[in-house]
Order: C-alpha cells, then sequence, then structure tokens
C-alpha cells in the first residue's frame, strides 16, 4: 500500500488514428498495471469509495484480490452486486461517485476504481463466469420489462434469489442503450454488452426480444393470464426532445438517439452492412451531455466535419470529463454559449445551415448552473447539411397509457417510491422511466432495490 505512488496511466488508441475507426479508444490496464495500481488503495476502514457507489460493490476486497493477483476472487466479489462490471469500467461517471470520494482524492489523484473494474471484468470475460450463489428455487414468476442496466440488474438479483425470471424486450438485440445508444468505440457491443448479458442469462433469466409490452402483450395479461405474480419495468426514457423551433422537420435534422441506434445496432458503422443513414459533409450536434459526445464523435468517425453547439459554457458541460477530454482531441469544434434560434433549409427542403444567437451566462437557475441569456444582435450562420438533436429524452408513454392505474408525473416519468414501488400493487419500475435520463449505474442500483422490494412482496413481508 501506497500514497507514494502516482495513478497508474491506462493506454489509450491514438487520436488521430481513432477517429477513422471504431475500435475502443482507451485499451485498459494489463495485469502488471492493474497490480500496480491497486496497491495504491489504502483499504481505509470506512471506505467512502462503497458509499458512494449505487450498487455497493466491495471495492477495496476486490482491489486487494487484483493486487495479490487473485483474480478469480476479485471477479468472484464484484459478481455479487454487480453483473456488469466490464460495462460499469467503461461508462460510469466513477469521478462523481467511487472515486469521487475516495480519499486518496483530497490531495492527489484517487485509486482508479473504474480502470479496476473493467480489468477484472474483462479477465472475468475472457476466463469464464463466476459461480454464484443462488437461492432455493421459487415457484413464483417475475416479469421484467426492459433490458437496459435497470432490467438486467434487478432480473440478475431476482435470479439470486430462485424466483423464475423473464425479461421482455422490445428491440431484437437485449442491452438497451448499452446496445443501440453508446457507440462500439466506447463499449465493445460483442465482446462486453453481450458477454455480460450472457452472464445474466446463465443465472437462470430468460430474455424474449421482439416484444412490445403494452403492443405485443399487455402488463395486465402477463399478471392475469400468463401467471406472472409481479412486474418490474425498466422500459428507460427513449422518446427524444426537440427544440420546437423553425426547420426542424427539414431533411437531415434527427436525433441523436436515431442517429446512433442507426449506427450501433443497425451497424451503419460496419462497412459489410448496408444500413440507411445520412451523414453529410457537415454536422452540427446541438446539446452538451454524453449523448452529445457519442454523436458528435460517432458523426466525425464516419467522415464529416463535426461540431458541438452548446447554449451554456465549458464549466457547465453535464458530459463526462473524459469523454470531452476525447472529443477535442479527436478534432471535434465546440461553440459553448450559442443557442440555436432556427434551421435553415435549401429549395429542395434540405438543411443548409443552422442560425444561433451567442450566450452570456448569468445568475445560477434551478439547476444550480449559470443560466444562458441571449446577447442582443449577436445572430450568425453555421453551414451544415445535418443537424442533430442531443437534448434528452423522456419515457415512451405507452406502458403508462396501456396499464390503468399506473401513475405517471408531468415529465411522463412513471411514478415510484424509493423501493420501486408504483401506484399499482405488484408492479414496480425504476431507471430511466421512472428518473428520466440518467446514468448506468443509477438504474442498476434502483433494478437492485426494486428486487428486494419484489422479494419482500412475493414473500409477503413488507416492502
Ligand atoms: C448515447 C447515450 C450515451 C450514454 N452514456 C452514458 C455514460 O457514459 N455513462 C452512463 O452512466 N450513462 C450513460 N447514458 C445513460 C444510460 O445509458 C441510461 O441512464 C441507462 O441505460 C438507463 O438504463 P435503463 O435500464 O433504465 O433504460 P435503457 O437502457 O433505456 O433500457 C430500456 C430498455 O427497455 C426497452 N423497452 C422500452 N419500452 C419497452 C416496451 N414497451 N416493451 C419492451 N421493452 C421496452 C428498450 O428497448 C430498452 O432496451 C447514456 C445514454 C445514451 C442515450
Ligand atoms: S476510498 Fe480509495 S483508498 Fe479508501 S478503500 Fe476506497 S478506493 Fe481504497
Amino acid at each position: 500500500m501506497s500514497t507514494k505512488i502516482p495513478r497508474v496511466p491506462v493506454r489509450e488508441q491514438d487520436p488521430k488514428i481513432r477517429v477513422t475507426n471504431f475500435e475502443e479508444v482507451c485499451y485498459g490496464y494489463n495485469l502488471e498495471e492493474a497490480q500496480l495500481e491497486a496497491s495504491r488503495c489504502l483499504h481505509c476502514r470506512k471506505p467512502r469509495c462503497i458509499e458512494h457507489c449505487p450498487v455497493s460493490v466491495q471495492i477495496p476486497d476486490f482491489i486487494r484480490q487484483v493486487a495479490q493477483g487473485n483474480l478469480t476472487e476479485a471477479a468472484a466479489i464484484i459478481a455479487e452486486d454487480s453483473s456488469l462490471p466490464s460495462v460499469c469500467g467503461r461508462v460510469c461517471p466513477q469521478e462523481s461517485q467511487c472515486e469521487g470520494a475516495c480519499v486518496l482524492g483530497v490531495k492527489g489523484e484517487p485509486v482508479a476504481i473504474g480502470k479496476l473494474e473493467r480489468f477484472v471484468g474483462d479477465w472475468s470475460i475472457d476466463h469464464g463466469p463466476q459461480t454464484v450463489e443462488k437461492s432455493p428455487a421459487k415457484r413464483q414468476k417475475v416479469a421484467i420489462i426492459g433490458s437496459g442496466p435497470a432490467g438486467l440488474a434487478c432480473a440478475s438479483d431476482l435470479a439470486k434469489a430462485g424466483y423464475q425470471v423473464k425479461i421482455f424486450e422490445a428491440l431484437h438485440r437485449p442491452g438497451g442503450v448499452l446496445e443501440y445508444g453508446i457507440p462500439e468505440f466506447r463499449l465493445p457491443k460483442d465482446k462486453v454488452v453481450a458477454a455480460e448479458v450472457e452472464n445474466v442469462k446463465r443465472l437462470g433469466v430468460e430474455i424474449e426480444t421482439d416484444v412490445i409490452v403494452g403492443r405485443t402483450v399487455t402488463i395486465d395479461e402477463l399478471m392475469d393470464q400468463e401467471g406472472y405474480a409481479a412486474v418490474f419495468i425498466g422500459s428507460g426514457a427513449g422518446l427524444p426532445r426537440f427544440m420546437n423551433i423553425p426547420g426542424e422537420n427539414l431533411n437531415g435534422v434527427v436525433s441523436a438517439n436515431e442517429f446512433l441506434t442507426r449506427t450501433n445496432l443497425m451497424k451503419a458503422y460496419d462497412d459489410r452492412y448496408d444500413t440507411p443513414i445520412y451523414v453529410g459533409q457537415k454536422v452540427v450536434v446541438v446539446g452538451g451531455g454524453n449523448v452529445a459526445m457519442d454523436a458528435v464523435r460517432t458523426a466525425a468517425r464516419l467522415g464529416a466535419d463535426a461540431t458541438i453547439v452548446y447554449r451554456r459554457g465549458e464549466a457547465e458541460l453535464p458530459a463526462r470529463q473524459e469523454e470531452v477530454h476525447h472529443a477535442k482531441e479527436e478534432g471535434i469544434t465546440f461553440h459553448m454559449l450559442t443557442n440555436p434560434t432556427e434551421i435553415l433549409g435549401n429549395d429542395q427542403g434540405w438543411v443548409r445551415a443552422i442560425r444561433c444567437l451567442r450566450m452570456e451566462l448569468g445568475e445560477p437557475d434551478a439547476s444550480g448552473r449559470r443560466s444562458p441569456i441571449p446577447i442582443p444582435d449577436s445572430a450568425f450562420d453555421l453551414e451544415c447539411d445535418v443537424v442533430i438533436m442531443a437534448l434528452g429524452t423522456s419515457p415512451n408513454p405507452l406502458i403508462a397509457s396501456t396499464t390503468a392505474g399506473l401513475e405517471t408525473n408531468r415529465w411522463g416519468c412513471l411514478v415510484a417510491d424509493e423501493n420501486g414501488q408504483t401506484s399499482r400493487p405488484g408492479i414496480f419500475a425504476g431507471g430511466d422511466a421512472v428518473t428520466g435520463a440518467a446514468t448506468v449505474i443509477l438504474a442498476m442500483g434502483a433494478g437492485r432495490k426494486a428486487a428486494l422490494a419484489i422479494d419482500r412482496y412475493l414473500s409477503n413481508l413488507p416492502v
């Protein structure tokens, strides 16, 4: 154990080369690097890192095993609390969670918990799944709607508790945003997402794809006719928002969700697939979150000159710092304090430019961030042929509108208490469907809490 060793840097693909391909940006640690980094952990008596992990991974315990080279043990410790370590090690905002709370971060650099988790997760994929202890089989069946992180986490814990669990997924591949949203260069689909979904299936969870709950079958039919004793809704927030400015229905304006789904799920990034996608020469992505960074970096990899337009300043960017840093390294242009007011088209109805106003920052708003105020007479046009809107998403109303008595709030999110209990007995919910667009680990945490509540509900204990 030593605080003197500096944080071990992680190797990455050269920015000039990686912007021309969809291979992973970050190479991750090798064993030697992982052991050295793991040796920095102080094994605090009250580990703040665990308190700030929404799924309570026993961080110092697994790190100790990595330091000693006991990778089977390290993987088994993580598997107790997370079925998706390779995913989380890659995409979790560790800087605001476990690593943000690590004591080493007070005076220096925190332990690279995320990179160590990724190392163990990848090792586990390469060396076979961990055996996880399961409770004796129970006869009750639980239906899970959606195979994103919330659904997968809930399903894993219920399967470990002995229930018969089946996930119903609308798309043809499981994984939710991990599969259709986050690009291959940040989260490889076959190597990581499919492999970790397989681990969930090995726990006994069945996954049926191409089932749209609310269309193919309703929740009431699942409960009344198909014998499911409880249902967990983890259907996410896949409905994109637009700005409602003139020109938004011109050809060449798309949501980031559509652009990324065509690229990832429909494999537009792979030359062997003939996926319909319009990339254009000059792409403007409106927004400043992870989704905007993913869209702009994807557009650059598909050959476009790609630009971010964001109405606040750099300090207010909601995207992970690492993603912004990577985007800059890859030559993405950033127009900060810039707000679109209109999209301009040519005679054929295609985008030709986006008209923007320059902004300055005023007082903090309800979110605590300084609000952008337009600078008078500052309008200017940015030439482009594609505009991608990455302004956030909300839940699809289908499930709420086909399930009587299921309450939603004014943003269309399902109403559920801290255990995931909705307004209907036996129906639980969690993840983006309840909170609106958030993070992978928060969705997993909500799935785990709901699994506990479902177990209590089905055991006739107070939830
Ligand atoms: C492009 C992008 C990048 C992101 N980057 C990050 C990041 O770097 N780090 C991070 O922590 N978070 C990131 N997020 C956010 C994160 O991915 C989500 O918060 C998380 O996936 C939410 O999990 P979920 O299980 O609630 O929903 P989802 O992942 O959305 O999964 C919901 C699933 O339910 C299915 N479904 C929906 N309706 C139905 C229905 N009626 N019947 C059956 N199935 C249905 C959907 O097809 C989907 O598979 C990103 C999001 C996007 C879009
Ligand atoms: S807070 Fe940091 S140093 Fe302490 S146990 Fe957690 S990872 Fe180790």
